[in-house]
């Protein structure tokens, strides 16, 4: 029997964590202490089909409840840890229980960034990160009412489009000149900026929220040079790693928890994954806090196989998606620092193109709308270094397959 496993965070890497310790062959005592009262679900549904209404909530589990009940899991649901005593190597929860480890991961992801301003703590303003936030937006939304949504990122945007689509007036307020400017390039952002428009949404871009306005309830959103009235307000403006816990334990954190390659900490019986974390990633050569499934998953299976002394899954480029109307949008790298972008198809017109960065040559990054064959090639391509000839990548005619670098 191996001394007992702790599992700080009942999200998405903990739920993947648990499986794959499983499949590497972990013999000892798991248990997980989630501060939610759900076993480990996927967010990326909460500002699409779940938000719509077109999910159960049981679809929403990583793993159904019988996959933990058989492998007889140890589950603190509801249960907030408050801190960790690595001389003692115990977890307490915020109720004062103490809960032994051998090896304790730190799987706490990351919170909505809250704005400080006037009027923020008005009912009616909202944030988007859990299954309690999305019941409580649900409950106001109802065809004609008016919906602020303050940042368009990629969550503001998928929520936009799930708002006008029933029936409300939808605004959003984005302070950057462009939707999603810290995901993907101005080719894309524009894109997006059009289709929205096109469903009916309201988009007001280089937009500073200065503050809430309202009596008992949010009546408007005020910026630097507007007023925008509002029934609701979702703020969407960016998330914080959760690293109090590792921070006040005297772990190294340096926006985010600061992991090796195997997601240890520089405590070795103690490691962290998911959205909390800060990682070298190997392939894009720079330390990243990444928010997204793929990573979340990823590092699960690292520390997996890292806690149970099997070789490491091989890195892959990191990549994301989000789906707004019909349109899937993927990503695979980074393509901060590109110094050419080169396009296929027409995002004039068309609801599908892709837009590839090359840094030097070496294609670094693509955005794949509605473009699955581009997004896996690419992939692909860029973990392994590749420098395919431009012409040919923005060339419609020649397919995906035959590109090489
Ligand atoms: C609305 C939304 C849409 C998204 N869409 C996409 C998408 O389309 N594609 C994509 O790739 N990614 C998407 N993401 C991001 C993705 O969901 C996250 O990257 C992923 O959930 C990270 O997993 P995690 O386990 O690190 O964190 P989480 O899933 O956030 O889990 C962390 C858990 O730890 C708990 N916790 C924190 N502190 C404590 C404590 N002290 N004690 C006990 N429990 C604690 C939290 O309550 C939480 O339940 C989306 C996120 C949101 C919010």
């Amino acid at each position: 029997m191996t001394a007992p496993l702790v599992i700080v965070g009942a999200g998405h890497a903990a739920g993947q964590l648990f499986a794959s310790l499983l499949q590497e062959g972990f013999k000892g005592d798991v248990t997980v202490i989630g501060e939610e009262p759900y076993l480990p679900y996927q967010r990326p549904p909460l500002s699409k089909k779940f938000l719509a209404g077109e999910m159960e909530l049981d679809r929403l589990y990583v793993r159904p409840p019988a996959f933990y009940d058989k492998a007889g899991a140890g589950l603190m649901l509801g249960t907030r840890v408050a801190a960790i005593d690595r001389t003692a190597r115990t977890v307490v929860t915020a109720a004062g229980t103490t809960v032994p480890y051998a090896t304790l991961v730190i799987a706490t992801g990351s919170r909505p960034r809250r704005l400080a301003l006037p009027g923020a703590d008005l009912d009616g303003v909202f944030y988007l990160r859990a299954i309690a936030d999305v019941q409580a937006i649900q409950s106001r939304f109802a065809a004609g009412k008016r919906l602020v949504i303050v940042g368009g990122g990629y969550i503001g945007l998928e929520l936009a489009a799930v708002a006008v689509k029933q029936g409300l007036q939808v605004t959003v307020l984005e302070q950057a000149p462009r939707l999603m400017a810290r995901g993907v390039g101005p080719i894309v952002s524009t894109f997006y900026e059009r289709i929205h428009r096109e469903a009916g949404v309201t988009v007001v871009t280089g937009c500073a929220v200065t503050g809430f306005e309202g009596g008992d309830r949010v009546e408007q959103v005020a910026c630097d040079s507007s007023r925008h009235a509002a029934d609701i307000v979702v703020v969407g403006v960016g998330a914080l790693p959760n690293v109090e816990l590792a921070r006040d334990a005297g772990l190294a954190v340096d926006n985010g928890i600061v992991v090796d390659d195997r997601c240890r900490t520089d405590d070795p019986a103690i490691y962290a994954i998911g959205d909390c974390t800060n990682q070298l990633h190997p392939l894009v050569g720079q330390r990243l806090r990444l928010e997204s499934v793929h990573n979340a998953l990823e590092q699960a299976k690292a520390a997996a196989a890292a806690i149970c002394g099997k070789k490491l899954p091989q890195v892959q480029t990191p990549w994301f998606w989000s789906d707004q109307y019909d349109v899937k949008l993927q990503t695979a790298g980074l393509s901060g620092g590109h110094s050419d972008a080169v396009v296929r198809g027409d995002p004039g017109r068309g609801r599908s193109f892709a837009v590839f960065y090359l840094k030097d040559g070496v294609l670094i990054a693509v955005d794949a709308v509605n473009r699955v064959p581009e997004f896996m090639t690419s992939k692909q391509l860029i973990a392994g270094g590749a420098r395919p000839d431009p012409a040919r990548l923005g060339d419609e005619r020649i397919d995906m397959k035959n590109i090489r670098g």
